[in-house]
């Protein structure tokens, strides 16, 4: 199974990617965690572009075409072969980033953003997208406060992060059969909770 994590900043979802593998690995299945941008060796190198230096370097076409290449590498050389032995692959953000951040944040056209998708990625689609939702206030004071991983996304104005959120609850109630959306103001525990009986609603269980 492929299992992605959406939200915007200071949802949790770093903590939620550790303990959704340690729930299905009590579970008894293999599980990989990884993350975008990144996630394997060349698209860590992509990442290091997008996230390093002033925030204006980038146009944002250039930006989603960035994104769209690190992805390919990470499925390439990530995701699909643990996803060929029956590894369940737990990813922190996937493509719904690129069209929140890119298409509603951005401003970037969604239909290109869909074709991208298209080229880089083809057919292949996560199967349960848990998206961790938040007021935007609530989400930058928690990444404010987190020590030394701040980044340069967090200073872009408060509306450019409340068409974010707006962009993933659209793609939520857009595919109700892939994505599911956890109240993320909860603590650590309550959420782990929503987001196993998100699962556990997937599996049919
Ligand atoms: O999830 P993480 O905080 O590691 O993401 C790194 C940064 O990249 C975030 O601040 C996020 O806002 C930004 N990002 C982006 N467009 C994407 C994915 C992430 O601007 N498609």
């Amino acid at each position: 199974l492929f299992i992605t994590l959406e939200g915007g900043e200071g949802a949790g979802k770093s903590t939620q990617v550790a303990r959704l593998k340690a729930l299905i690995e009590t579970r008894g299945h293999k599980c990989i965690a990884t993350r975008e941008p990144g996630g394997a060796p060349g698209a860590e190198m992509i990442r290091k572009l997008l996230v390093e230096g002033p925030a204006e370097r980038w146009d944002g076409v250039t930006e989603a075409l960035l994104h769209f290449a690190a992805r390919r590498e990470h499925l390439r050389t990530t995701v699909l072969p643990a996803i060929g032995q029956g590894t369940w692959v737990v990813s922190d953000r996937f493509a719904d980033s690129t069209m929140a951040y890119q298409g509603y944040g951005h401003g970037i056209d969604r239909a290109m953003l869909g074709t991208l998708y298209d080229v880089a990625v083809g057919d292949f689609r996560p199967d349960l997208t848990l998206i961790l939702d938040l007021p935007v206030e609530t989400g930058l004071q928690r990444a404010a406060s987190r020590r030394g991983t701040e980044t340069r996304y967090e200073s872009l104005p408060r509306e450019f992060h409340e068409r974010v959120r707006k962009g993933f609850l659209d793609i939520a109630e857009a595919d109700p059969a892939r994505c599911a959306v956890i109240d993320a103001t909860a603590g650590i525990d309550d959420i782990a909770r929503a987001i196993e009986a998100a699962l556990d609603k997937h599996l049919g269980a």
